[in-house]
């Protein structure tokens, strides 16, 4: 089978059957690392909600993991006065549409966007979610450029070129790599992307994608496998790590103006927290709770220094025609 095939089916049932998130879990996210990730959120919502003059929407979330971020969010934006007519969750594992209903009872599972519900606008936030859908990965050989293919060897799961030429597929810039180079597509995240920009263009709204990638084209094998909190061989043990990708935002960009809305960004997940004011959260959260001072400095370090996810991690805006232009992307807009 392809990568891609790979990747679909073992993520498929590795978040299925498990609640991977936290310390106990094999990775952490950015909303379970500290509340001020959610509440960033919430306030980039509820700003371009009052400025496009309080309509009616939904709040709609791309694999929503727990529920914290969308609790958090919610609950600033409540504070605000700026309160959704729903919320609405795409989400296929059970185990977390079980965690999410727990924190969230009054919300909506969808198995995908075209199944939200098109009679307001949306505003639709997604973050560590196109990391975890499927690439193709294709290699440079002698003979040309190949789609990799999972096969057992040797009692083994390995990545191996297929017997099919795909130097077609390759963008023409990375057509001329050396033998070895891998480059990545994820037509699975750009199709979902389209999907959402569509109904943003029909029913008005925007976007949020967060997660950590580059903007391409770029060649480069960035599949990695992750279980309890360490790096894994993502071929050997499928649907027990977690398997992501680097994701291109070029190209979700590209998908998202291809539907006719604007984007604003990739800017680092740093300087964009950091526009929105998390110091000035910090400071309010540690004047409530000074014996907490420290660990929430540690927090919003974490999120924001470069050295921690604070480059790595890129943010994204996409909204309707209409639209104000979101918060947080400097003062250059893209048409
Ligand atoms: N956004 C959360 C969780 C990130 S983990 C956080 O930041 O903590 C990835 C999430 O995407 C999980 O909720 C997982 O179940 C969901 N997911 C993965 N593939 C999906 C798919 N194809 N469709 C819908 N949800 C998916």
């Amino acid at each position: 089978m392809t990568v891609a095939d790979f990747i679909a089916a073992a993520n498929g049932y590795y978040y299925a059957t498990r609640d991977p998130l936290g310390a106990a879990g094999d990775f952490i996210t950015a909303p379970e690392i500290s509340q001020m990730f959610g509440e960033m959120i919430g306030i980039w919502i509820a700003d371009l909600w009052h400025r496009a003059g309080n309509p009616a929407f939904r709040y709609v979330e791309l694999g929503p993991g727990r529920g914290t971020l969308a609790v958090d969010a919610l609950r600033v934006m409540a504070q605000l006065g700026c309160t959704p007519q729903g919320v609405h969750l795409v989400e296929t594992s059970p185990a977390l549409r079980a965690a999410q209903l727990s924190r969230l009872p009054a919300a909506k599972h969808h198995d995908e966007v075209d199944a939200l519900p098109d009679d307001a606008p949306l505003i639709i936030v997604a973050n560590e979610f196109f990391d975890a859908l499927p690439v193709h990965q294709y290699i440079r050989t002698t003979a040309g450029w190949r789609e990799r293919m999972v096969e057992g060897a040797d009692g083994k799961l390995a990545a191996v070129p297929g017997d099919i030429p795909a130097d077609d597929t390759i963008p023409v810039m990375l057509r001329a790599g050396g033998e070895g180079s891998i480059v990545e597509t994820a037509p699975v995240s750009a199709a979902i992307m389209q999907r959402c920009a569509f109904r943003l263009a029909r029913c008005g709204g925007a976007m949020l994608v967060i997660d950590y990638g580059y903007s391409g084209p770029a060649a480069g094998d960035t599949l990695q496998a992750v279980k309890a909190h360490r790096f894994a061989d993502p071929f050997a043990d499928p649907g027990e790590v977690d398997l992501t990708t680097h994701v291109d935002f070029t190209a979700l960009a590209d998908a998202a103006r291809s539907a006719g809305i604007r984007t604003e960004g990739p800017v680092s997940q740093g300087a964009w927290l950091r526009a929105l004011g998390i110091d000035a959260r910090l400071n309010a959260l540690a004047s409530a709770s000074p014996g907490r001072a420290d660990e929430l400095a540690g927090q919003r370090d974490r999120l924001v220094d470069a050295q921690a996810m604070g480059e790595l991690f890129k943010v994204m805006a996409a909204s309707a025609p209409g639209w104000p232009r979101p918060e947080g992307f400097g003062a250059k807009a893209t048409a």
